[in-house]
């Protein structure tokens, strides 16, 4: 009886959401008949703001466009009288009263900052990072904003790309659950609550595969590669139901992905069954005419018929697609499909019914509130990666006199990282004044700048981009470092604040040297010379290189850029309130000359085995330093410790469609409560095509108490084997696999299975 309920309340399901796509199609083909050819172009143009607001003026005219019909979107509009003046615009003095849509890279949390994409990877936790996301879509859609143009699932695996701060690391795996999670926390589970926005995923494709590490550079790589490593998260978003997906600059097998119709619709709609609208990142058609794909006519069919529907501000498509019908490059129905595709989304979200949804400004007492900044804090303490802790000198004691002393210790501006809505980003607490707030006094806090963020005029320029200053200090580095020194002399512990401004990461912003700038490590030097026990809190947008500090420096704690209430979080860990808990999710070169580098590599045929040195003539490494990361992915340490039992498997082979599973005892052998994040990786040992040494297969974020032990068990099934083969075909292939168990990728217990 109950299977014939439930199966019954499904087809009724189905049943309503047949007649919910019919009523749409009726409406919007209705809508079609009425719209004239500019009227149908203009639905496919994205616009800044120009003129609307004051301020930013980029596209030009504006008002009057929006006015003729002209515009389907815009986008880096902030204020919500604004964002109901452009709509009334469209919808009280256009001729069909088209509604707009208004785009924001609403990234890591609107008002509420979260910490950076990369700092919310490393907590592992899918219900934390899908709550950030709705938390962002619930302040930015109070304030106009129906449509984000976020995540970002490039996988990153050089970290000289300053963009890697704004996705989910190197794998795959974990970044297709990451992908998910987001889409979830935008879009909820329809557009019926006016809370929810439209989702996009970026930068399709291979963004973050960008040659040297430098921005919107040439990619080149095997199709194998990029459905095995490269394709998975953008897969599991757009099968999440993510309502647009962005092109990306780059170009893919030749072709740049806006103009790239194997891409764009080969892969994204027929492969993967995506419906709905494509948009171009910025200017990104205009772009094409010096990658050398002809004039702005040309680029702009070619992205149009490549299955591109809306042109992010180049106005390419207002501009010559009407001449390209008439000279027969492109199809009217190819114009219907794009213009159809946006008009879905406007109907979906609800603009026909309630052009104003959104605007109403009635819900701005959610922005920003106590209780979400909490939320935030909390966030941000699972975030931070602990890399280092000698002789346990962290947690630290509430009592006595801490030196704080760096650039970044009283910098309000730099703690939340890449992509914060720039007005706000003065308001939160530095961590000084966190600090301050958390211990009283109880502690004693002494606190000198120490130095420059950097002497490079290159990077400051750019870290003041985006109305952030770096309040240079006019002493000299010697004089910043005597008065850092003198503080410390009087103090019993120093904690440096030390690493990468907000802007030395995120877009345009690769750097070569991707250590800590020379004049901070010159203090950095200085501190540790002084003998007393040096804690160096990292803000990093990037993994950075840290061989000198892991050397000479006790204990080391990576805080990322952890959003508006990164302070706070920091003093909850350093001060064990919270026990940190977060991993890597990106390897950690021991110098830049290794990268790109990544955990899940595949052995060359002269690998170096567990018996070699890390140097052995004509073997795969290099004469300087090993192959090894010098922290890798996966690792992150706790106040606790953590040791694992040896693997435990239910059978040692299983066939096609049964499973098997593995399970540890995983045992907090400390005085400390903790969470550990216990990860599981398998090789497939001989396969078609040559396939990663590990590759993450599952995970668990565990609560242990102190001197408790808990099982942990993993489901490995067919479908956890599979890979694409040479004809991109999606296959498990019988034979022998390992499995790998542990704390980070390299420290694992492991054995061995059969699949039948
Ligand atoms: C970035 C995108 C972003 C867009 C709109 C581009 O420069 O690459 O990630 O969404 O600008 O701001």
């Amino acid at each position: 009886k109950l299977t014939m309920l439930l199966a019954f309340s499904f087809m009724s399901h189905i049943a309503v959401a047949q007649q919910q796509d019919l009523q749409m199609k009726t409406f919007v083909d209705a809508l079609l008949k009425k719209m004239t050819l500019e009227e149908k172009l203009g639905q496919l143009n994205l616009l800044t703001s120009g003129e609307v607001v004051t301020g930013s003026a980029v596209s030009t005219g504006v008002e009057a466009k929006i006015k003729a019909g002209q515009v389907g979107a815009l986008l880096n509009m902030t204020k919500v009288d604004d964002i109901r003046k452009a709509q009334q615009m469209a919808v009280e003095q256009s001729r069909l009263k088209i509604p707009l849509l208004f785009g924001l890279d609403v990234v890591h949390g609107y008002k509420t900052t979260f910490p950076i994409p990369l700092a919310l990877s490393c907590s592992w936790d899918m219900t934390m990072i899908e709550r950030s996301a709705r938390v962002a879509a619930l302040e930015a859609s109070a304030d106009g904003i129906n449509w984000t143009f976020s995540p970002m699932v490039d996988i990153a695996r050089d970290a000289r790309w300053g963009r890697i701060a704004e996705g989910s690391g190197e794998d795959p795996y974990l970044g297709s659950q990451i992908a998910a999670a987001m889409v979830r926390g935008y879009q909820g589970n329809n557009f019926s609550e006016n809370s929810n926005i439209l989702a996009c995923v970026k930068h399709f494709a291979l963004y973050g595969a960008a040659e040297a590490g430098r921005d919107y550079n040439t990619t080149d790589m095997s199709r194998v590669r990029m459905y095995n490593e490269y394709f998975p998260p953008y897969k599991a978003a757009v099968e999440a139901g993510a309502a647009t997906v962005m092109t990306s600059f780059n170009e893919v097998d030749g072709i740049p992905a806006t103009a790239n119709k194997w891409l764009m619709t080969d892969v994204l709609r027929q492969q993967w069954g995506f419906k709905g609208f494509v948009v171009t990142d910025y200017t990104a058609i205009n772009e094409m005419i010096a990658h050398g794909m002809g004039d702005l006519k040309t680029v702009s069919a070619l992205a149009l018929n490549a299955g591109t529907d809306m042109d992010m501000v180049g106005e390419g498509f207002t501009g010559t697609i009407a001449q390209s019908l008439k000279e027969g490059k492109v199809d009217i129905n190819t114009i219907n499909t794009a213009c159809r595709r946006i008009l879905e989304a406007k109907y979906k979200l609800g603009l026909f019914k309630d052009p104003y949804r959104n605007c109403k400004g009635d819900r701005s007492t959610e922005i920003y509130t106590p209780e979400k900044r909490q939320e935030a804090r909390k966030a941000a303490t699972e975030t931070f990666v602990l890399l280092k802790n000698q002789q346990q000198l962290l947690p630290l004691k509430k009592q006595g006199s801490i030196a704080l002393i760096g650039p970044l210790a009283n910098s309000r501006v730099n703690m939340t990282g890449t992509w914060s809505v720039s007005a706000e980003i003065t308001k939160h607490p530095s961590l000084l004044e966190a600090l301050q707030q958390t211990v009283g006094n109880q502690v004693k806090i002494n606190y000198a700048k120490g130095s420059n963020l950097t002497t490079d005029s290159m990077l400051e320029i750019n870290s003041t981009m985006f109305g952030r200053s770096l309040h240079r200090d006019a002493r000299t580095a010697a004089e910043l470092k005597k008065e850092a020194l003198a503080i410390a002399s009087q103090s019993d512990i120093i904690v440096a604040a030390l690493g990468e401004s907000s802007e030395m990461t995120g877009e345009a912003a690769s750097r070569t040297d991707i250590g800590i700038p020379d004049t901070q490590k010159e203090l950095l030097a200085a501190l540790v010379a002084t003998g007393k026990p040096v804690v160096l809190v990292l803000f990093a947008g990037r993994p950075m290189t840290l061989t000198w500090e892991n050397e000479h420096v006790p204990a080391i704690l990576n805080v990322w850029f952890g959003g508006c209430e990164a302070g706070a979080a920091i003093a909850d860990v350093l001060f064990g309130d919270v026990n940190p808990s977060g991993k890597l999710t990106t390897s950690f070169p021991q110098n830049v000359g290794q990268l790109p580098l990544y955990y899940s590599h595949k052995n060359t045929g002269r690998p170096l085995t567990a018996n070699d040195k890390w140097f052995t003539k004509f073997h795969s490494n290099y004469l300087d330093v090993s192959n090894e990361p010098l922290y890798p992915f996966g690792y992150g340490l706790s106040y606790s410790s953590f040791s694992y039992s040896d693997i435990r498997l239910s059978a040692k082979q299983f066939k096609p469609g049964s499973h098997i599973t593995a399970t540890v005892t995983v045992t907090n052998t400390s005085h400390q409560d903790g969470i550990e994040i216990v990860q599981l990786y398998t090789r497939d040992l001989v396969g078609s095509i040559t396939r990663p040494v590990k590759e993450l297969k599952g995970f668990q974020r565990v609560a242990i108490k102190a001197g408790e032990s808990k099982e942990v068990t993993f489901t490995i099934s067919e479908n956890d084997l599979k890979f694409y083969n040479s004809e991109l075909k999606y296959v498990a292939e019988p034979g022998d696999f390992k499995i790998f168990i542990g704390g980070n990728s390299r420290d694992v217990k492991e054995e061995g299975f059969k699949l039948l």
